[in-house]
């Protein structure tokens, strides 16, 4: 029959997408409804154009201290239209090569808004969702909108922002990461609600290019999932570049007045006080894609806005699966591809391991990086873990005194006992490239021992790896 299929993929993000290609090279005939964006929010919204602003930023950063390193560049300055330019063609290019991907692994797209009339059936209708602009072109020869049967079902429809209820984002001086990533002009000043890996980001990319930045964060901790010394260490590193923090402190209310708005702030020790900015950036996390897709109606299990799975994507509905954010948290797109592989290899019976939420790692991609994998080291002593930490700084690092940049720390998290690698924290350059050693290592189940007779190459930043673990058994080498 030509509308049926082995598996219908609902959401054209890194989850869905990905689950498309790894059904067709299992031999699946396959389709992908997707009502907005090929690549999903992670390529168009997400990930990818938020990476291609902070290094427009980073570039500038490196600028203004040319003289350290013996340069001099008598006139250099941006042009916020050129960054938000090249961040939107980048954004479009993945888009581009998700279309590309589906046609190579002969995967129809259909496009229109999906819902699910029974396990086996997915009824695609017109699009009713107004696009965010500006919208990439919707791909040629797709499949219009009807009812298509199907053997399985994954639903990888994603997340949108959360909005807190009297401080609504009106596109104009209250902002989502919409609109932060394709602003007009440069705002004077700003308020950050939420200092996890979105809002930090933000703050970071716009305070480079000069912005008066305020973050107000609800805990204790900003980018508050991150081991509390490498969270600590990375907020006194942004104050030095300027941005001002109020933690344990709530936005009460928002005011709009004159050309931009005010905050209300309120502090956990009852205090209040206002603070003004041209625009809020509302980053206070995302709620998932959910509604109208039929869930209620079929019995598929949601607790807490997020559909229930077990560790193979699997929904309380036999034939429907679920993967990435709408599947709930860590909302990560590396977490959504291995959800995707994992999720279609099981329905092509295969044997595969579930996912490992402990091995997820986590980057932010600010001035400092932070990344980590596995246990903090509260967490491993609030269950009772008995570890030994190792810490090794950036500053007894040769190739980070060379690049300049001598500020930053990698954290060990081990088993006293068995000498296991239990987590690893990092704070510094291009830590988000180093994590992905230490991810490896815990995956391998990797001790002490191993990592002491790995090699390291010289110079690179990824000495101080090895040297936080060697701390942690008191043999650090450079320090
Ligand atoms: P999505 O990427 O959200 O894709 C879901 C797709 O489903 C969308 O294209 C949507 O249009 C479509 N859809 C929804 N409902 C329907 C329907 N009924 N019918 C048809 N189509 C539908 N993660 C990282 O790992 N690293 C980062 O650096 C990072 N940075 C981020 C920065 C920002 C500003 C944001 C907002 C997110 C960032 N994330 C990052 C998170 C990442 O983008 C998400 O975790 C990831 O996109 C989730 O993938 P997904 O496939 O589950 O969903």
């Amino acid at each position: 029959m030509a509308n049926s299929y082995d598996l219908i993929v609902i959401g054209a993000g890194p989850g869905g997408y990905i689950a498309a290609i790894r059904g067709a090279q299992l031999g699946m005939k396959v389709a992908i409804v997707e009502r907005e964006h090929m690549a999903g929010i992670c390529s168009n919204w997400g990930c990818i154009p938020t990476k291609a602003l902070l290094r427009s930023a980073e570039m500038f950063g490196h600028m203004t201290h040319a003289k350290d390193y013996g340069l001099t560049a008598e006139k250099f300055g941006f042009d916020l239209g050129g960054i938000v330019k090249r961040s939107r063609g980048i954004a479009g290019q993945m888009n581009n090569g998700v279309q590309f991907l589906m046609k190579k692994n002969k995967v129809d797209i259909i496009w229109g808004e999906a819902s699910l009339s029974s396990p086996g059936e997915v009824v695609v209708g017109p699009v009713r969702k107004k696009p965010m602009e500006p919208q990439h072109p919707t791909p040629k020869n797709v499949l219009p909108p009807g009812t298509y049967k199907t053997k399985n079902i994954i639903l990888a429809t994603g997340a949108r922002p959360r909005v807190l209820p009297g401080i609504e984002p009106d596109g104009e001086r209250i902002w989502t990461y919409f609109e932060a990533m394709v602003p007009d002009t440069m705002p004077k000043s700003l308020v950050v609600m939420g200092s996890g890996a979105i809002g930090i980001e933000f703050a970071s990319f716009y305070r480079a290019l000069g912005a008066e930045v305020t973050v107000i964060e609800l805990l204790p901790q900003i980018l508050p999932v991150e081991d509390g010394e490498i969270a600590a260490l990375a907020r006194k590193r942004l104050e030095k570049r300027g941005i001002k923090f109020l933690t344990d402190a709530k936005v009460a209310k928002v005011d709009k007045g004159g050309q931009g708005i005010v905050a209300h702030v309120e502090t956990k020790d009852g205090k209040t006080q206002q603070i003004a900015g041209d625009k809020l950036i509302s980053a206070v996390g995302v709620v998932c894609n959910i509604e109208n897709l039929g869930l209620e109606k079929l019995g598929v299990k949601i607790e807490r806005g997020v559909i229930v799975v077990d560790d193979h994507g699997r929904t309380s509905v036999p034939g429907v699966w679920a993967i990435g954010d709408v599947a709930g948290p860590p909302m990560l797109a590396h977490k959504a591809e291995h959800e995707a592989v994992i999720a279609v290899e099981t329905i092509a019976g295969q044997k595969v391991h579930g996912l490992d939420k402990s091995k997820v790692p986590g980057c932010t991609y600010c001035e400092p990086q932070i990344a980590s994998v596995g246990l903090t080291e509260a967490k491993a002593k609030e269950i009772g873990r008995e570890i030994r930490v190792g810490r090794f700084p950036f500053v007894g690092n040769g190739k980070a005194i060379a690049l300049g940049e001598p500020d930053g720390l990698v954290k060990t998290i081990l088993d006293a006992k068995t000498g296991e690698l239990l987590g690893a924290h990092m704070v510094g350059a291009e830590v988000t490239e180093l994590i992905q050693g230490f991810v490896v290592a815990m995956n391998l189940e990797t001790t002490e021992e191993e990592l002491f007779h790995t090699i390291f190459p010289h110079p690179t930043l990824s000495e101080t790896m090895k040297e936080s673990v060697l701390d942690a058994y008191g043999r650090a080498l450079n320090i």
